[in-house]
Formats: structure tokens, C-alpha cells, sequence
């Protein structure tokens, strides 16, 4: 075990966490300005690699490969091919001055969801903006604030003359909003550690992540038959039936929710276990009776059950609505591609994180799913207090991202021990 941090590398760190705030929100601007959108990941991921490199690290690409993660529990069926946006990670060796210190992965994602509509936010989305202490712009507190956090914390024992006395590995991944593959690929690739640090944003504070659910993605597609509105009888509306299956989601959301499902970690919370109908399109004309419909959702899965009992709840759902006499026979498709993500218990007592975070059971998903369920190793998800995160106008809190800072700076020190630093 190391040795306890010794106050004056404590201080000496912390002092280094406030030299480093200006490069901090610099480097969060550069990120917040990629536009980091599934598929458009690579300004971001070329981003996290100098930032690598300018820790004095190399940086290594990790690509994800579907058929390598095919036969994986947490793989998720992709969305589109992955050529181009390979994940990136690099890895601080120790010199073994230190003695051998617990080894670390400090992960984040790089990927953000849509903004929007651009036209209500006070600021462009990809324009970052700083006003009363706070950056706003897509992806800034979800959560290339966590990202910019860890990176600085490093660098903050490099200032201080020290460096972890073990292994540290960065990766910076894609898809933790829509698979998760990215952060398969990389655990995958490299080798385990002994523990993970993943800065995803507090609810509007700075938390401790405690529990998540997991996730499924559904698409239903209704295909019905076009008329001219004249004769609508004799069309079948695509658009009402979709209508007709999407209700049937609403009587599942309440069962699922129903308290004697809801597993303890979660209890106390309103409604955990939520169906998001995301995306919706069809139709082709006022005039004409429409011909095809698409609805995208997003069905959450509550601890205790798992993603594949979902899916087969999926498809009883959409089997028994597509039978309803209202559909008249419109044809009903219906496809799994994105999540297919397990529910997980975080072991918040294995992270000595400094306890003044507060207990955060999330009812979205982290990538941490992969390494607690299949990697068998703990993690610590907390992050900075960030505000409407996939919402308009998201922020995060520039004093809180320093917080964090701190927090992983200390902590990074405490698990690997620290050692003289080795100039790259
Ligand atoms: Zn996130």
C-alpha cells in the first residue's frame, strides 16, 4: 500500500490545481468547440490527443471493431460504422522509485448528443460562452469538463515535481450516448487496472454516481397503405398506429415503475424507470393518408432485471399492439440498434473519494457499466455540477470543474502513491 499523501505534496498539488485554472477552461473552450456529434467525434478525439501529448504522454489509437465485440455481453448493436473515429488512450508508466502503487484509469467520453434546436439557445451550442462562472455549449458538462479535469490533475502532480507511482491510462472514448462500444473497446484493448475514475456531471451538483439503469434502444416502424384523404377509410394511417404501439409503452413506463420494482438503491426517487419516444418521423403530405412511420425510443431498465429481458418485453409489446384492431393490419417492424445496456451498482466504498460528494443513484447510464459488470473492477463516477445537459443552454460550473480537479488530483495521489517526477 502507499504511503499516505505527505501534507507538503498535498499542498503543493492543490496550489498547482489554481495555477492550472486558465489552460483548464482554454482547453474546455477548445473541446466545447467540436462539435462532437455521433459520427463527427474525430476534432474531439484529435483533441484529447494533444492534450495527451502535452502531458507528456503518447497517445495510441483504439478502434472499435464490431466483430471483436459481437459475442461481448455489453456489446450494443451499432448505429454506423465506426471508420474514422477511433478512440483514444495513452498510459503513464511508473518508474518504480515509488514502490508499487494501485494502478488507475482515468476514462471519459468524448461524443455529445444533438443541440437542439440551435435557434433557442442564448449562445451557439459550439460556440462556448463563459458568463457568472459558468461555460455553456454542448458537451460541456457532459463532460469534456470531466475530461479536461482528470487531464489537468495529472498535470497538476507533474507541477508539483511528482507522478503516480503506477500505471495510469487515459482513455478517451466515443458512443457512451448510444452504445458504449467505444469504452468497450478500450477496457477490452488494454490492460486492467485497479480502479476507474469516470468524471460524468453531478445532477447540478458535484456526486457521487451510487447505482444506474440500464438502457435499451427500440425502433418501430409502421407501414401502412397511402390514400388521397378523400377515401381515408381505405388507407391505413402509419402515423395513428405508430400512435396506437407508442401507447402501449406509457402502460409498461407505469408497471415498471410501480414501487415494489424498484430496487433500494433507487428508492425514494421519482419515476427511475423512464420510456423516451426520441425521435419520431412519417408521413409525406397533409393531403395523403401517410404511408410509414418511425418512432425511436428509449425504454430504461430498473436493477434487478436485465437488458435482454427488456428487449423480449419490447417485442411482446410491439407484437401484441401490432394485433390491435385499430392498426388494421398496417405492418409493424421492429429493430434493436443502440443501447442494449445492463443495469449496475457502483461500490462507492471501494473509492476514497473524500466523502463530501453527494449519493447519486442516476436514472441515465455511464459507461462504469462495462467495467463493474465485465471488467470486475470498481469505479468511481462523479463529476462536476452541470445544468441541462442534453438540454438548451448546458453549462457547467467552472469553480466546480476546479473542484473536481482537486478532488481527482488527490485521489489519483492517494491510490497510486506519488513518486519523484521522470521528465518525459
Ligand atoms: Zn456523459
Amino acid at each position: 500500500m502507499p504511503d499516505p499523501l505527505d501534507p507538503g505534496a498535498r499542498r503543493a498539488i492543490l496550489e498547482a490545481v489554481d495555477a492550472l485554472q486558465q489552460d483548464a477552461v482554454d482547453a474546455l473552450a477548445r473541446l466545447v468547440r467540436c462539435p462532437s456529434t455521433l459520427g463527427r467525434e474525430a476534432s474531439a478525439l484529435d483533441e484529447m490527443a494533444r492534450l495527451y501529448e502535452s502531458l507528456g504522454l503518447e497517445s495510441q489509437r483504439v478502434p472499435t471493431v464490431p466483430a471483436q465485440l459481437a459475442d461481448h455481453p455489453g456489446f450494443s448493436p451499432p448505429l454506423i460504422p465506426y471508420d474514422g473515429r477511433d478512440n483514444v488512450v495513452a498510459a503513464h508508466r511508473p518508474s518504480g522509485a515509488g514502490g508499487n502503487g494501485r494502478s488507475l484509469t482515468l476514462q471519459g467520453h468524448v461524443d455529445v448528443v444533438p443541440e437542439g434546436a440551435a435557434d433557442m439557445w442564448d449562445t451557439p451550442p459550439f460556440e462556448p460562452a463563459v458568463r457568472n462562472g459558468r461555460m455553456y455549449g454542448r458537451g460541456s458538462g457532459d463532460m469534456k469538463a470531466g475530461d479536461v479535469a482528470y487531464c489537468m490533475a495529472f498535470k497538476a502532480l507533474r507541477m508539483a515535481g511528482l507522478q503516480p507511482a503506477a500505471e495510469v491510462q487515459m482513455h478517451s472514448v466515443i458512443e457512451e450516448e448510444c452504445t458504449g462500444n467505444g469504452a468497450l473497446a478500450c477496457m477490452l484493448a488494454m490492460p486492467r487496472t485497479d480502479a476507474v475514475i469516470i468524471p460524468e456531471p453531478g445532477p447540478g451538483m458535484d456526486a457521487l454516481y451510487t447505482a444506474e439503469v440500464g438502457v435499451v434502444w427500440a425502433w418501430v416502424t409502421v407501414s401502412g397503405r397511402p390514400a388521397h384523404v378523400r377515401d381515408m377509410q381505405s388507407g391505413i394511417n402509419a402515423i395513428e398506429a405508430a400512435y396506437t404501439i407508442a401507447a402501449a409503452f406509457k402502460d409498461y413506463e407505469r408497471e415498471m415503475n410501480a414501487g415494489e420494482r424498484i430496487h433500494p438503491a433507487f428508492r425514494g426517487l421519482n419515476h427511475p424507470v423512464n420510456v423516451n419516444f426520441g425521435s419520431v418521423e412519417g408521413g409525406e403530405w397533409n393531403s395523403s393518408v401517410p404511408t410509414r412511420a418511425r418512432i425511436g425510443m428509449r425504454v430504461g431498465v430498473m436493477l434487478g432485471r436485465t437488458a435482454r429481458e427488456t428487449k423480449a418485453d419490447i417485442e411482446r409489446l410491439v407484437a401484441a399492439a401490432a394485433q390491435d384492431e385499430r392498426l388494421r393490419g398496417a405492418h409493424v417492424k421492429l429493430e434493436f440498434k443502440g443501447f442494449m445496456a445492463d443495469p449496475c451498482l457502483f461500490d462507492t466504498d471501494a473509492e476514497a473519494t473524500g466523502g463530501t460528494l453527494r449519493d447519486y443513484p442516476a436514472t441515465g447510464l455511464t459507461d462504469g457499466r462495462h467495467f463493474v459488470l465485465y471488467g470486475n473492477t470498481p469505479v468511481a463516477c462523479f463529476g462536476p455540477d452541470a445544468q441541462e445537459i442534453h438540454g438548451i443552454d448546458e453549462s457547467v460550473g467552472l469553480e466546480s470543474m476546479h473542484g473536481i480537479t482537486r478532488t481527482i488530483a488527490l485521489t489519483m495521489a492517494e491510490w497510486c502513491g506519488v513518486e519523484p517526477m521522470v521528465a518525459a
